[in-house]
This record gives structure tokens, C-alpha cells and sequence, in this order.
């Protein structure tokens, strides 16, 4: 999953599968950002407020995901280490690094790290897809999500997402990924294929660590993304019926991208609303609050850390 993965949020109602049912519309990075900070996701997900932000790690990671996409677009006879330095510089982000002169040292290390992985592929090698968008419908939510890139051999389908994070991934770390046994469910539920191959492929170091999942435990991670749907949803209807006017997107406006178009009003922000969202939606401090895009309307994050400057992440990518 690329570091980004911005989607339309909307749910899937009456009409879609017949069904006087509305379902919740899930991503992996949605359900893990309901179980890192409730109230970032309620910021995020109900209210719908964009800071407006850039983060120069986010550049960073999105550019070599972006560079990675493209290098297999190239002909088998244009994918030459001249290419990848062409690729990078088409699709460089540059935002939320300090100057000019950051952006081009990362760009340099964008296109080592880009050139270094492609080097140890067979340059014929062809995935079967990527920056997939899949979906599934599971009985309470919709599972959504975007693959880095999805290899088939033999009839049998894998998972592949890239990292471009300092820490070197663990089997531990793939087989406990729920945004991986996500993006396997997708590719056995939408496309049919067998899948229950997961893998993440660090590129800094070059490692590739491979899970195999069972039946059962993609069972299990079901189970707790199950779970997570029917809290949130839960929240989300306790908030709506306690907020008459909150008109939130996730539960009537199914195609809104227009930003704040149904953040409550300013009156809405007295003293009961607040305790309710301390009791629904409750900030979860953490080592992230620095970095996250609402740092500066929550008094938990902010007197739990300083913000951060937009191009401080850099120190968790690749020295
Ligand atoms: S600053 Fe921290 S506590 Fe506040 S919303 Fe963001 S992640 Fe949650």
C-alpha cells in the first residue's frame, strides 16, 4: 500500500445490492487509523477536514511507488537504469521537504533505492497488476482497498506491498498485517484467484519476506476487522442520533469530496459534544500525534507532543 492511499469514502446503500442496508465503507488504513487514534479518525472520516498538509515522507514513499508503477508500463527493452532516473524525476513530489536542496538528496536516494530493487528483477517480469483497486463485501462492510501489485504464477495469485520505512519488516510483521490478508481476501473474493500469499518487499535493504496464510487465519483477521467495523459503526450511529444536524458523509452523502461540506457548525462544539466525542471518538496519544494533520485542534496531541516540521519523517525512511 503506497503511503497514501487516498479514496472516496461513501458507503454502499440501497440500490447497490438490493438491500435496506447500508454498509460501512472500510480501507485497511481506515480501520487501522480507528484502532491508532479514534478521534483522528473521526476528524479524518466523519467530519472530513483537510489541513491541507504535506509531509515530505509521504512525497517521498508516494514518488517510489509512483516510479515502481510506471517502470513496469516500460517495454521489456526500455527498462534500463537510465529509465528509473527518468521515471523518478517525472514523478517526484516534492512537497514538505525543508528546501530545494532536500528534495533533490531524496530524489538521488529515490532513485538508488528504485534502481538497486529493479536491478535484482528478472527484466521481462511482468506482474499480473498494479495499484489495484479491489473491493469485497464482507456481512457488515465494504472492504476497499489499493494493491502495490499483485504477482501470478501457476494460477496462483500474491500480494506484494512496497516499504520504504528504515525498519526492516519481520514474518511476524506479514503474517499480522491485516492490510495484507485485506488485499488477499480481495484478490480471492473479487478476482477468484487463490491467494493466501503475502509479501512485503523492503526497499532499502532489498529484503522480501514472504507469509503464507491459511484459511483460518485469514479467518481471524476477518474476524478483528469484523469487529472494528461494528465499533465504528456503532460510534458513528450513536453520533448521528446524539448530532441531529451532523448529517455525517458516511451515512447519506455516498460521492461528497467536497471538504468541511458537513462539518457541524461552530455551535456544535459545546461542552456536551465534546464529552460525547471523548466517550465515541476518544484521541489515542501517541508518538504520531507529532505527525498528524490535526494536531493543531487536539489539545491531547499537542500537550502530548510537539508538532512536527513536515519533513521530520524523512528520519524513519532510509539513511
Ligand atoms: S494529535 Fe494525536 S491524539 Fe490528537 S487526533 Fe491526532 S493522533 Fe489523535
Amino acid at each position: 500500500m503506497s503511503p497514501i492511499a487516498a479514496e472516496s469514502e461513501s458507503n454502499v446503500g440501497p440500490g447497490v445490492y438490493g438491500a435496506n442496508v447500508t454498509y460501512l465503507k472500510l480501507s485497511p488504513s481506515k480501520a487501522a487509523s480507528w484502532v491508532d487514534c479514534p478521534r483522528r479518525y473521526f476528524l479524518t472520516y466523519v467530519e472530513r477536514r483537510r489541513s491541507g498538509q504535506t509531509w515530505a515522507h509521504f512525497s517521498f514513499g508516494n514518488s517510489v511507488h509512483a516510479a515502481l508503477r510506471e517502470w513496469f508500463e516500460l517495454p521489456v527493452d526500455q527498462r534500463t537504469s537510465q529509465a528509473v532516473d527518468v521515471l523518478i524525476r517525472q514523478v517526484w513530489i516534492d512537497s514538505g521537504f525543508r528546501d530545494r536542496e532536500q528534495s533533490d538528496q531524496w530524489r538521488v536516494r529515490a532513485t538508488d533505492m528504485v534502481s538497486a530493487y529493479v536491478r535484482q528483477l528478472d527484466p521481462t517480469f511482468q506482474p499480473f497488476s498494479t495499484e489495484r483497486t479491489l473491493a469485497f463485501k464482507a456481512e457488515h462492510f465494504i472492504m476497499q482497498g489499493r494493491i502495490d501489485r499483485i504477482d501470478l504464477t501457476q494460477g496462483r495469485a500474491s500480494v506484494v506491498d512496497y516499504k520504504t520505512g528504515k525498519s526492516i519488516p519481520s514474518p511476524g510483521d506479514v503474517r499480522g498485517s491485516q492490510a495484507l490478508a485485506m488485499y488477499a481476501l480481495m484478490l480471492q473474493r473479487a478476482l477468484g484467484h487463490a491467494c493466501l500469499e503475502v509479501s512485503l518487499h523492503h526497499l532499502p535493504s532489498g529484503n522480501q519476506v514472504t507469509w503464507t496464510h491459511t484459511d483460518e487465519s485469514l479467518r481471524r483477521h476477518l474476524d478483528r476487522v469484523t469487529q472494528i467495523a461494528q465499533d465504528i459503526t456503532l460510534a458513528q450511529d450513536t453520533y448521528e442520533s446524539n448530532t441531529p444536524d451532523s448529517n455525517t458523509p458516511d451515512s447519506n452523502t455516498p460521492d461528497s469530496n467536497t471538504p468541511d461540506s458537513n462539518t457541524p457548525d461552530a455551535g456544535d462544539s459545546s461542552q456536551e459534544r465534546d464529552l460525547m466525542l471523548d466517550e465515541l471518538f476518544p484521541a489515542r496519544p501517541s508518538a504520531l500525534c507529532g505527525f498528524c494533520d490535526f494536531w493543531s485542534d487536539c489539545a491531547v496531541g499537542q500537550s502530548f507532543t510537539r508538532r512536527k516540521e513536515p519533513w521530520e519523517g524523512l528520519s524513519a525512511q532510509v539513511d
